[in-house]
């Protein structure tokens, strides 16, 4: 890609993304595939006045290598020094920009239990860490560029070269970078999604009705739900856009009361495991039956993490017309593919989606109805014959979704 517009991706990730101060430190985490594009984004970070830059280098192959030959037992340590390294960089009020570009076949050969076992112990080390970005204390982004084995996952019968040259192309568009100013486009864009969950938060829906082929489900959303999208705010008061890009309203079900069946609609990658063509039936909030074409193992394995990853941590509507749904491609990763599509998480939800759950504690939170999980993994279950409707205190039901898309006036222009 060329230098302008990776200049200009760099900077959104660093603007509206992180929204880096002056004066405070940066860590990223990014494929060492894209370094070119990182050494840009460092650049800009000092530029910016950055008063640290640190990188943590990943690699597919090497993480490949790491899960081929890491003794069974070690599999269940995450090493201190990371979680010191990552602990101290958050109580020091720095910014964390996750560049994600995982190949999502990296692991299909991998016994999915040595993937559980790391996938848990990581979870479990990065506790306290995970209560910074999730509870928005500090500010965080994630966002993604292309990599060769990943790129060759959405063009098969590409060149790898045309491949990355095809997924930039691809990204670039979607994240807006295409656009004469793309701070200005993300402002705009921000505005849009507030006025959505504004409407959404005014309606105070008591349940939500989702129906598809093979999905029929009834949720119920806690008392005090807060709808969210677009840019959130940090304890400090900085503005940031968790994920580049960003298409979703989004809340908590309500822990305890979700009955019913939902079916997939898109491939999973769940670490660099494919879970495909799946479903999961549910009685008081519980998963008590699932099944998977693909990656049933894989899918046993997550549900298995803890009983929070049994229930919902987050509801989110995209409509099926997104421009990451109109791109026309499966990534094979959820920051791109949930942005395609309403989606549900397994696991822990966030306290930000409740009325004061930022400040509750752990008992609180589960009378609420606020799920509790070491895992957060959302799946997609938007389609163009997906229909939703919102059954408000008094019973009354109107239609929140038909065919894939708003039926519900979320523009406010119409009130
Ligand atoms: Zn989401
Ligand atoms: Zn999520």
């Amino acid at each position: 890609m060329n230098q302008e517009i990776m200049k200009k991706y760099a900077e959104l990730a660093l603007v509206k993304g992180v929204n880096l101060q002056k004066g405070q430190a940066l860590m990223i985490n990014a494929p060492i595939e894209g370094a070119d594009f990182t050494k840009v984004v460092v650049r800009k970070a000092w530029e910016m006045g950055a008063k640290d830059v640190h990188i943590n280098w990943v690699d597919d192959e090497l993480t490949l290598l790491q899960f081929e030959h890491a003794p069974d037992e070690e599999l269940d340590h995450y090493p201190e020094w990371k979680v010191l390294l990552q602990n101290s960089l958050a109580k020091d009020g720095g910014a964390v920009l996750n560049i994600r570009s995982t190949n999502p076949d990296l692991l299909k050969d991998i016994d999915p239990t040595r993937v559980a076992r790391a996938n848990k112990a990581a979870a479990l080390a990065l506790k306290e860490f995970r209560q910074y970005t999730m509870n928005d204390r500090i500010t965080w982004s994630i966002i993604s560029i292309p990599t060769g084995d990943w790129a060759q996952k959405i063009f098969p019968d590409k060149s790898r070269e045309d491949a990355i040259q095809s997924l930039w192309e691809a990204i670039v568009k979607i994240v807006r970078v295409d656009k004469e100013d793309p701070i200005a486009a993300w402002d705009d864009h921000n505005a849009t999604l507030a006025t959505a969950h504004d409407i959404l938060n005014k309606k105070q829906y008591k349940k939500l009705h989702f129906k598809a082929p093979g999905t029929d489900l009834v949720m119920e959303l806690p008392k005090g739900h807060i709808w969210k999208g677009g840019s959130a705010v940090s304890e400090k008061g900085i503005t940031f856009n968790p994920n580049i890009p960003t298409e979703e309203v989004f809340t908590m079900p309500h822990k305890y009361h979700v009955d019913g069946t939902v079916s997939s609609t898109k491939p999973l990658n769940y670490g660099g495991s494919l879970i495909d063509n799946f479903s999961l039936t549910l009685k008081d909030g519980k998963v008590v039956d699932f099944k998977a074409e693909q990656g049933e193992d894989t899918l046993k394995h997550l549900l298995a993490t803890d009983e929070g990853a049994t229930r919902f941590g987050e509801v989110a509507l995209v409509p099926h017309e997104s421009p990451v749904s109109q791109s026309g491609l499966i990534f094979y990763n959820t920051l791109f593919d949930e942005n395609a599509s309403c989606h549900i998480a397994l696991g822990k939800a966030y306290p930000t989606n409740l009325e004061g759950g930022s400040s509750m504690t752990d008992e609180e939170l589960d009378k609420h109805g606020v799920n509790d999980s070491l895992t957060h993994v959302d799946f997609m279950i938007g389609s163009a014959e997906l229909d939703i409707d919102g059954i408000l205190e008094d019973g009354t039901t109107e239609p929140v979704f038909r065919n894939g898309t708003w039926a519900l006036d979320i523009t406010g222009k119409n009130a």
